[in-house]
């Protein structure tokens, strides 16, 4: 089969690898300037009180902003930054401007707990939690007001660095969260050696639920699990109004998704913070 292709497939893999490296080379390149130029996008998605509407915190989703103006998407871009160790300096600019964003609403007594995404590397180094601390103080961000979301592959990467950092953490006082909880190798045995204060559902186990009966029944454990263990959960991807029902029967209190903001620049959660998801929640529970 192979051979019958011939030479003009041949041709149409290259050229395809090629345009892939030049995407490569160039989102590089972009990462490269917006990390030297301090120019990474920050954006907001509320988390809620799924009963009351009300905006609990914000999870912050960085982003690349290109020559014209468009934004890009971790998707494309997160990767190249592992690999060449970016990520480390991009993390570090994340958390000093979104603990700057957190300080600037506390001043104007809209306090707003944010959460921010690790990288497994951020735990290789050893002083993480030091610079997590200086920043913090920087900022003047109570330490309650920051939460750091993890997911199981950077628990696993190494895991006494890891139970370490999380230790030194939470000295500070700083809360730990596991994000797309459920998809990772062997949750359960993390949750006993990690010190976490937040599970996060990941979102496919929602987009499933509302015709799959195993769906709802893993996030039903999953709520009892997080209720025994005295762990907050949060659950990702509410898209609907149907979801959001279904997710309240299941007994889970918080939650984030499109259905009530995809993440907002800066100004525009602003806007959101002041009016809050009241319409929504007493829509749906009045269905
Ligand atoms: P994550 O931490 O699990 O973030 C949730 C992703 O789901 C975000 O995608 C968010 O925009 C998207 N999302 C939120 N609500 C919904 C919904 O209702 N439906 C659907 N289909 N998607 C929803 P985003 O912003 O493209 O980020 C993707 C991933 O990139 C994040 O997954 C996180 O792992 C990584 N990431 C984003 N920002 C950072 C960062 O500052 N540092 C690091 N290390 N990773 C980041
Ligand atoms: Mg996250
Ligand atoms: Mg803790
Ligand atoms: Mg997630």
């Amino acid at each position: 089969k192979v051979k019958t292709q011939g030479k003009n497939n041949f041709g149409y893999y290259s050229e395809r690898l090629l345009d892939e490296l030049k995407d490569r080379v160039e989102m590089e390149k972009l990462l490269r300037q917006s990390l030297h130029s301090d120019n990474l996008v920050l954006h907001y998605q509320p988390k809620v009180e799924l009963k009351t509407g009300r905006i609990t915190g914000a999870e912050v989703l960085v982003r690349l902003q290109d020559k014209r103006g468009n934004l890009i998407f971790p998707d494309r871009f997160i990767s190249i930054a592992e690999e060449t160790s970016l990520i480390i300096k991009l993390g570090q600019q994340v958390l000093r401007k979104a603990c700057t964003y957190a300080a600037e609403c506390m001043q104007l007594q809209r306090p707003l707990k944010i959460a921010v995404n690790i990288d497994a590397q951020h735990f290789t180094q050893a002083d993480f939690p030091n610079f997590v601390a200086g920043i913090l103080k920087e900022t003047g961000l109570p330490p309650a007001y920051l939460e750091l979301e993890v997911t199981e592959t950077a628990l696993m990467n190494d895991v006494n660095a890891a139970r370490c950092a999380i230790e030194k953490l939470s000295e500070i006082g700083v809360s730990i969260a596991l994000d797309d909880f459920g998809t990772g190798y062997s949750s359960l045995s993390y949750l006993r050696t990690f010190d976490l204060d937040v599970l996060k559902i990941d979102r496919s186990f929602l987009k499933d639920a509302t015709d799959n009966a195993q769906a709802r029944h893993i996030i039903k454990a999953i709520v009892s699990l997080a209720e025994m263990l005295g762990l907050a959960l949060v659950c990702e991807g509410i898209e609907t109004e149907r979801q959001l029902g279904l997710i309240l029967d299941l007994g889970c209190c918080e939650g984030q998704g499109y259905l009530f903001s995809q993440p907002a620049s800066k100004s525009n959660f602003d806007m959101l913070f002041c009016d809050g998801f009241a319409h929504l929640c007493q829509s749906c529970e009045a269905s």
